[in-house]
């Protein structure tokens, strides 16, 4: 299909794209894992949920794929690179940029999808805007003057899924994948989306704070940083009113199945 391609605004022959990256579709075969599907407070499970759209040209799927995906992917799924801890994992040789604008290359196609699974994810255009100059670009700095970055308005903060009751195993927590939620951000007063992948929860946190202290000195719990590692906690499911509900709402989909 002939039309607009979405990152370099070239008009050209477009590519059925991928919003979340195929690789993580791929595994889910091979392991038999779940998708989660999240809309309007339901929850249910499908096996068959690969949603692609008309949206990059042939070069920019490249782009993206030799630039982050290749990376991205890694990083979480790497357990070589792993540091184990009891209540958190650092991750070796990070490199933080790549691995956030890689994570904001999924929140922007998400945003700018127009299936119906991805409607939960409703940008502005002037944001939409920002993160394709961002990931087209590859940084962070919206304004080489400023300094003003990315990342003061939407920090990202990510986490390891556990169960220690043992209830959920971690086989089957580690090959789920759902599509992205948007919520109301109590902490910040902003906005909250988040998805789950392999093992991770990713929240995106988009806020602007009073002032460019507030916006500069602000952290949240287990945020993506600069460094050479990254931390990451791990969060007990049980202990988080969003995935006790997640992962309850699955147990009952999945009897339904049987
Ligand atoms: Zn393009």
């Amino acid at each position: 299909m002939k039309g607009i391609c979405k990152l370099c605004l070239q008009d050209s022959e477009l590519q059925q794209s991928h919003i979340i990256p195929r690789s993580y579709f791929k595994r889910l075969k091979k392991e038999d894992g779940k998708i989660i599907v999240i809309q309007e407070g339901n929850k249910s499970i499908t096996g068959n949920f690969d949603p692609k759209e008309p949206m990059l040209c042939r070069k920019c799927e490249q782009f993206l794929s030799i630039n982050y995906e290749h990376y991205g992917i890694r990083v979480l799924r790497d357990h070589k690179n792993f540091r184990k801890n009891s209540n958190h994992i650092i991750i070796a040789s990070f490199q933080y940029e790549k691995f956030y604008l890689y994570l904001i290359s999924i929140l922007w196609r998400a945003s700018i999808a127009k299936h119906v699974h991805y409607d939960s994810v409703q940008g502005t255009e002037g944001l939409d805007d920002l993160l394709r100059y961002c990931v087209a670009e590859r940084t962070v700095r919206i304004n080489k003057k400023s300094g003003l970055r990315l990342d003061h308005f939407i920090r990202i903060s990510i986490f390891r899924m556990v169960d220690s009751t043992g209830n959920i195993s971690d086989e089957v927590i580690k090959v789920l994948l759902s599509n992205f939620v948007q919520t109301r951000d109590d902490t910040t007063n902003g906005i909250k989306w988040y998805f789950i992948v392999e093992g991770f929860i990713v929240f995106y946190h988009f806020f602007v704070g009073r002032d460019l202290h507030e916006i500069r000195s602000f952290k949240l719990i287990s945020q993506l940083t600069k460094g050479s590692h990254q931390k990451i906690m791990k969060a007990e499911i049980n202990q988080s009113k969003i995935l006790t509900e997640l992962f309850n709402s699955m147990i009952e989909a999945s009897k339904q199945e049987d």
